[in-house]
């Protein structure tokens, strides 16, 4: 440690709910929670591995040398703008390159990054950019035909907080990267929050996670030894960086601090994943169920040699047992069920376990530290074998959102995290996910919060009341469907589908939340205290 190291003090967040003291000693003491930062982490990784390959993007091949020069000089160009630590910086990136010396370059300095994907668009980035107090917005051009430029503009005109916005890829990244290097060194401590993450969200508008390194890293360890990552692992990233499930379970947080490769990709689909297989001898990727289907469907998988591929792990949504059983056979990887939430906890199966453990279970926690309780209705525990809604507290499981007292019933008096997810536990703590208590549409692992889309759809003109509800589909397992009740006398035509899409693509939701199906209806019925009832 260097002098400077002594001076440090732990980072100050306001809206940040701590972890008991108890608790956080009982995590050090176990040694599950290190003495450890993102940047040791990762720069461990980068003395001893500094020839080999970190990352590969198309035609790009970036050396843990490379990358940690970038991430200094990045860092240099952060530290010259003035970004402080504990400052917030919007991370509103697609899979490329430079995200992980971004964000790298973030936390060298302290700063917090606040990781969203980059489906998201002005209604949300900009409440986003609002509750984090952002200083700074990093994102690309454009993306999937959105001009993304002139969303960073009209962010930074109407936010009263926001003084930097970098646009990469159109020699936005210049200014910053003629500032010289940074020296590595401590500039955070484990306890301080790293960055903040996206909640799947059941509410109106998204929640933010904080997570400090220790509790982060804790978890990112535990998900390498559950999927055996070692300097040979090849990982292909195609879910989007920002989201859990890419970073850390394993992650590529976990290939990385190991001296692996780690293979980007700008989505899953078969023609994309199956030549970087082949090309780079991946042994692992992550996906979601709908990816899965469509890789066990394709009829691609004949045509390229993906006998690399060891664990295709699935998770972010329910994966049907009857394509958990194809795997095997039809793609010759191991299938490994993972469940988690931004908010911390994530299970897997183990590799080793039966056939019928991983085609049937969602897993189980990582360590002994990870409480679950399984309750019913009175918070009572149910029987092993028993359907109940999900409780669990533990090392990595946040104790609250971020600035949001109001949300602070989603964790119990002592400290369980409300999931929202039913689940059955077995005897060997295995978790199945049979349903979910909680007021949200899981399209494809895609989280839509049904009030987000209802409040935006009661500004239309023509709609008097709006019911957002998921509907069954094959495939994404649930698609959005939006019931709407037309204002007296308006024409039905100004509620089509493709109008009520394009006015909430106008208001600047995400494509994903969009409605696929809607439909007039002329009452709803009630619940006993007047609420639009959704079971009916
Ligand atoms: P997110 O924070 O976006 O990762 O969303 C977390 C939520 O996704 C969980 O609370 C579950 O509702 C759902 N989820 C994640 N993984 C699975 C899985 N393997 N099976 C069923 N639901 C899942």
């Amino acid at each position: 440690m260097t002098a400077s190291t002594h001076a440090l003090a732990p980072l100050v967040l306001d809206g940040v709910v701590p972890y008991p003291p108890e608790f956080a000693q009982k995590y050090r003491e176990n040694g599950i929670w290190l003495d450890q930062t993102f940047t040791e982490f990762l720069f461990a990784s980068i003395e001893q591995h500094s020839e080999d390959t970190a990352l590969i993007f198309g035609d790009t091949r970036i050396t843990y040398g490379q990358l940690g020069e970038r991430i200094l000089t990045l860092a240099a160009g952060f530290e010259r703008l003035g970004i402080r630590r504990g400052d917030r910086v919007v991370v509103h990136l697609p899979n490329i390159p430079d995200y992980v010396a971004l964000v790298f370059a973030l936390y060298e300095i302290g700063a917090v990054p606040v990781l969203t994907p980059i489906a998201l668009r002005l209604h949300e980035i900009g409440y986003i950019v609002e509750e984090s107090a952002a200083r700074g917005y990093i994102t690309t051009a454009a993306h999937d035909g959105n001009d993304l430029a002139a969303l960073a503009a009209e962010l930074k005109s109407s936010s009263s907080t926001l003084e930097h916005t970098i646009i990469v890829g159109s020699g936005g990244l210049e200014p910053l990267l003629a500032q010289g290097t940074l020296e590595h060194r401590r500039r955070s401590l484990p306890s301080d929050v790293a960055f903040l993450a996206l909640s799947g969200g059941t509410t109106d508008r998204p929640k933010l996670v904080p997570h400090t390194h220790e509790t982060y890293l804790a978890s990112v360890r535990a998900a390498a030894a559950m999927t055996d990552i070692t300097s040979d692992t090849v990982q292909l990233v195609v879910l989007p960086m920002s989201h859990s499930f890419a970073m850390r379970s394993p992650g590529y947080l976990s290939t990385l601090a190991a001296g692996g490769t780690v293979v980007m990709a700008p989505n899953g689909s078969p023609d994309v994943a199956f030549p970087l297989i082949a090309e780079h001898g991946v042994t692992i990727v992550a996906l979601v169920p709908p990816l899965a289907l469509a890789w066990l469907n394709s009829s691609l998988k004949l045509q390229h040699d993906l006998s690399t591929l060891a664990v295709m792990q699935v998770g972010g949504a329910k994966f049907s047992p009857d394509s958990a059983r194809r795997v095997r056979p039809e793609l010759g990887a191991t299938v490994q069920q993972s469940f988690g939430m931004a908010e911390g906890l994530h299970t897997f199966t183990r590799l080793d376990a039966s056939e019928d453990i991983i085609t049937t279970r969602q897993g189980r926690p990582t360590t002994d530290a990870d409480e679950i309780r399984v309750v019913d209705a009175h918070d009572v525990d149910v029987e092993i074998g028993s359907a109940g809604d999900l409780l669990t507290r533990g090392p990595s499981t946040i104790r609250g959102y971020y600035n949001a007292p109001q949300h602070q019933h989603v964790f119990t008096e002592d400290g369980f995290y409300r999931t929202g997810d039913i689940v059955v536990q077995d005897a060997d703590g295995y978790l199945t996910v049979t349903g979910r208590s909680k007021d949200q549409i899981n399209r494809g692992g895609e989280k839509v919060a049904p009030a987000e889309v209802e409040d935006l759809l009661l500004a239309h003109e023509s709609v008097h009341e709006a019911s957002v509800q998921g509907i069954p589909d094959a495939v994404l397992g649930e698609r959005v469907k939006a019931f709407l009740l037309p204002r007296a006398g308006v024409d039905p035509k100004t509620l089509s589908l493709p109008k009520v899409r394009q006015f909430l693509k106008g208001k600047g939701l995400a494509a994903y939340k969009l409605p696929d199906v809607v439909e007039l209806v002329t009452e709803f019925e009630r619940t006993a205290v007047g609420k639009i009832s959704k079971r009916k």
